[in-house]
């Protein structure tokens, strides 16, 4: 159920309707927007009686939600959410792009420089880099774990570079929510409901990666266990499915960024390099990417992707991805959208830890 508040709803008028919802042992969510307040309402307690509220002063109407997820759709906030990085020029959803590049993982302090420092000069606000790494052998790299998130720390005051960093599980979501500036959920883990609600609690924005065999709806129910308890900021990211073509890693589903953005108010970046696999793919669907509308990219990017200890294949090399940062200055523009220019200095701002 939604309660849309009049226009001109007081803030007292707004606190009184969730009061109400609490004393009915539901949960309020008020989410404003550009004309109006709604409030969504959940909680597992079955369909609420919409009298209660109706008559209360301020509000518009009670509308019963009849798609199973609420505070993700549009018809509880109209206008696209932006996701504002504190304290810096960094956002994902606005009109700029958000430029998400850096390596698989963090492997030594001296390869996440060197990346950092390439990727910092051609406009990108974020870095990307996993510490604990999900992967398909148990023997393969798993990642640095606290050391590599003291990098990323590390990077971002030299920088001023926002960072983005997975949490694979319950036990790392606490630290690397310290760390982050952007908690990433992987795409094995979309589903995965007590982590989703964890990073409900935390305040910090959460990059949601698709499954891959997620349907649409999957995907956005994931992300609305997320908003469920209380996290508003959620970035969606396609990176692509798995299908039976074998000519790429996966199958990189341009289509969902329209779709998505009919349904949700949430932003959605593109991964073109799990969602192909092969770097010379990664360039033509980053393209494609924000042709498409979507609101950035997070690319993996290896100043010796032959020595990467994880997807190197997939990873850029620097030059790419200045030829990239350059291609899609010129289609921004196509798509009414912009490209932020380099920092000019490194910006010694503290968020996160
Ligand atoms: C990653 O971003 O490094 C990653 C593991 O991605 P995904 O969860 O999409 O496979
Ligand atoms: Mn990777």
């Amino acid at each position: 159920m939604l309660v849309v508040m009049k226009a001109h709803a007081t803030e007292e008028q707004v606190r009184a309707v969730c009061e109400r919802i609490e004393s009915l042992g539901y949960r309020p969510h008020a989410i404003p927007g550009a004309q109006r307040t709604a409030i969504g309402i959940t909680g597992n307690k079955g369909a609420m009686e919409a009298g209660a509220l109706e008559e209360m002063s301020g509000v518009q109407e009670v509308i019963i939600v009849s798609k199973p997820y609420k505070l993700v759709s549009r018809d509880v906030k109209e206008e696209d959410t932006v996701i504002n990085l504190p304290g810096t020029d960094a956002a994902v959803g606005g009109r700029e792009l958000g430029i998400v590049a850096g390596p698989c993982a963090i492997e030594c302090r001296e390869q996440a420089f060197a990346i950092a420092e390439r990727v910092a000069k051609t406009g990108a606000r974020f870095f990307r880099g996993g510490a604990y790494k999900p992967r398909t052998s148990p023997y393969a790299f798993q990642g640095m774990g606290e050391a590599g998130l003291k990098i990323m720390a590390e990077i971002r005051d030299r920088f001023g570079l926002r960072i983005v960093t997975e949490a694979i599980d319950n036990e790392s979501l606490d630290l690397v929510a310290e760390y982050a500036d952007v908690v990433q959920i992987g795409a094995r883990n979309m589903q995965n409901f007590s982590l989703l609600k964890k990073a409900g609690k935390i305040r910090k924005p959460v990059l949601l990666k698709r499954g891959m065999s997620a349907t649409l709806e999957e995907f956005l129910m994931a992300a609305e266990y997320i908003l469920s308890e209380g996290n508003y900021e959620v970035i969606l990211c396609e990176r692509g499915v798995r299908t039976f073509a074998d000519h790429t890693r996966n199958t990189l589903d341009l289509s969902i960024v329209p779709a998505v953005q009919k349904l949700s108010h949430l932003p959605i970046l593109v991964d073109p390099s799990h969602g192909t696999g092969k770097r010379d793919k990664v360039l033509p669907l980053s393209r494609a990417a924000i042709a498409v509308g979507a609101d950035g990219l997070i690319v993996e990017v290896h100043h010796d992707p032959d020595r990467a200890l994880s997807d190197g294949m997939q990873s850029l090399f620097p030059d790419q991805f200045d030829e990239l940062m350059a291609e899609i200055r010129q289609i921004a523009p196509v798509v009414h959208r912009t490209l932020q220019e380099p920092l000019r200095q490194p910006v010694v701002a503290k968020a996160g830890k």
